[in-house]
């Protein structure tokens, strides 16, 4: 049996701000229970709903230094079973209290310091030695350093093996050296140029990139764009270097829970069969329930998302007042910069019939969204994967992406001429080139519906299910364990 333990920051169903949740929620669940046994460990936030927590078993407390700034912090270890898996609950009130899973950047990253050091420390104590762990993000990357520094003499810890999976490289988790020291008791080499230092600063994500064994990212096109100055957020340096150990592997999706023809979460469920009328009835219920005007030859365009720079929504603002027209609504789903929420507030204020802003997190409202819209706008600066196009795909409603990251891997440019592709796509990272593409795909849904039409059938036939990305991962852990 081999062992792997996935250390992870958000996870769905407990706690998620994003993509990260979802996958450290799916990838888990599917893999061979008599070959693997794949356990996740997570912080115990206090915002994890009550009718998880007041579940979860309580194995055991103690207390653990991280350092100078604090000789002895308390950790308990709650475990909970959810879907065949075993997931450990890292406690402390004090890191992890609050009503959200992140808050300050500060916090954050003596909260993650701390979290890192405890994954190590409670592993002999629940009795579990995972012959691999797969750390997600920066939130993590102070595992494989961990392992390789202050726990290597460990007889428990030696062999190990960690692979860092880098799902945004934009956050790092940066801090200055002297505060990283007394937050994690990590002796001074490893605060050189070619470990955690970067830019005369600490940077927990970078440790993660040069101690862990592997490393991997959401998509094969990021992995290749990370190795450029352009997308590489300072590291492409580093990520050159470690290109032999470096692979892109695309993100899947759920399909228990995004899967519009069980969805309880919307209207009408519906399948590839009758996609045309469910679409309808879904696209309804929500401009009724958003106060749109009713009328299902409308061409609903949807965008569901973190509203930050990423995400493109500056070219949005530069073209809204042509995106929406008589014949075409936009509902908005987001929160995040005040920018981009003021944005969408005031022209769902200007336009409310035709506009709707809806600026919390709402994931029951996303799922009616996904059956609802006609078209998923996701225009982003960059995006290592997306999730979002992918969900789209499985309930008929048709991307409209920028050609970057796992965009461009995910989604094929409609081609009318052969009569092939699955969606619309712009390259430069410019408003009239994509207002032109959002004309094409409007013009496309009006005058030629049968060919629209049979682009959505194309998308549902797509299969972003986890097995062809599980088994790539399955290849990974078994070459660096060694069996
Ligand atoms: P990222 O990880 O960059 O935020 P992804 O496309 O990988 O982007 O994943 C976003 C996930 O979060 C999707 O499942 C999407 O439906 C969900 N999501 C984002 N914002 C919201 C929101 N305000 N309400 C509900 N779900 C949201």
């Amino acid at each position: 049996m081999r062992k792997i333990l996935f250390a992870t920051s958000e996870c769905v169903p407990f706690v998620k701000t994003g993509g990260l949740a979802d996958v450290c929620g799916a990838l888990p669940k599917g893999f061979n229970k008599d070959e693997w046994d794949v356990r996740v460990v997570l912080p115990n936030y206090t915002c994890i709903p009550d009718h998880f927590r007041n579940n979860f078993k309580y194995i055991t407390h103690f207390y653990m230094g991280t350092g100078s700034y604090n000789p002895g912090a308390h950790v308990g270890v709650m475990t909970y079973e959810y879907e065949g898996v075993t997931y450990y609950f890292i406690d402390n009130l004090v890191y992890f209290g609050g009503s959200k899973p992140y808050g300050d950047f500060r916090t954050d990253i003596e909260k993650f310091a701390f979290f890192d050091k405890a994954v190590l420390s409670i592993l002999p104590i629940v009795g579990f030695r995972p012959d691999l762990i797969h750390c997600h993000d920066w939130q993590t990357g102070l595992i494989p350093v961990y392992l390789k520094t202050e726990f290597a003499a460990g007889e428990f810890y030696r062999g190990i093996k960690s692979v860092m999976t880098i799902h945004n490289l934009r956050f790092q988790g940066i801090w200055d050296i002297e505060t990283m020291q007394g937050l994690t008791g990590l002796p001074d080499y490893v605060f050189t140029p070619d470990k955690l230092e970067y830019k005369r600063d600490a940077n927990m994500l970078k440790g993660g990139l040069v101690y862990a064994d592997y490393i991997t990212t959401v998509s094969e096109t990021y992995a290749q764009e990370i190795q450029t100055p352009q997308y590489g957020e300072g590291l492409d340096g580093l990520l050159s270097a470690r290109h032999m150990d470096l692979r892109g592997i695309v993100n899947g999706i759920d399909y228990d829970i995004w899967n519009p023809e069980t969805d309880g979460k919307i209207d009408t469920n519906y399948s590839i069969k009758d996609v045309h009328k469910g679409k309808a009835a879904n696209k309804r219920a929500l401009q009724e329930a958003l106060g749109l005007t009713v009328d299902e030859n409308k061409m609903l365009i949807g965008l569901i998302s973190r509203l930050t720079d990423q995400k493109g929504l500056d070219l949005i603002a530069e073209v809204m007042e042509q995106i929406v027209d008589d014949n075409t609504q936009f509902v908005v789903i987001g929160t995040g910069d005040e920018r981009y929420e003021n944005m969408f507030r005031h022209y769902a204020w200007k336009y409310p019939n035709k506009v709707s802003a809806n600026i919390y997190y709402a994931d029951e409202m996303s799922h009616k969204l996904y059956a609802a819209a006609d078209a998923f706008l996701m225009p982003s600066a960059f995006e290592p994967c997306g999730l979002t196009q992918l969900i789209s795909f499985r309930y008929g409603t048709v991307p409209i992406v920028r050609e970057t990251g796992g965009l461009k891997d995910t989604v094929e440019p409609y081609n009318e001429y052969e009569g092939r592709g699955d969606g619309f796509s712009f390259t430069n990272y410019n408003p009239w080139d994509m207002m032109e593409v959002i004309n094409y795909a409007k013009y496309t849904y009006f005058v030629h519906r049968k060919e629209w039409d049979e682009m959505v059938a194309r998308g549902m036939q797509k299969d972003f299910s986890w097995d062809a990305s599980r088994y790539k991962y399955e290849g990974i852990y078994s070459w660096l364990i060694g069996w």
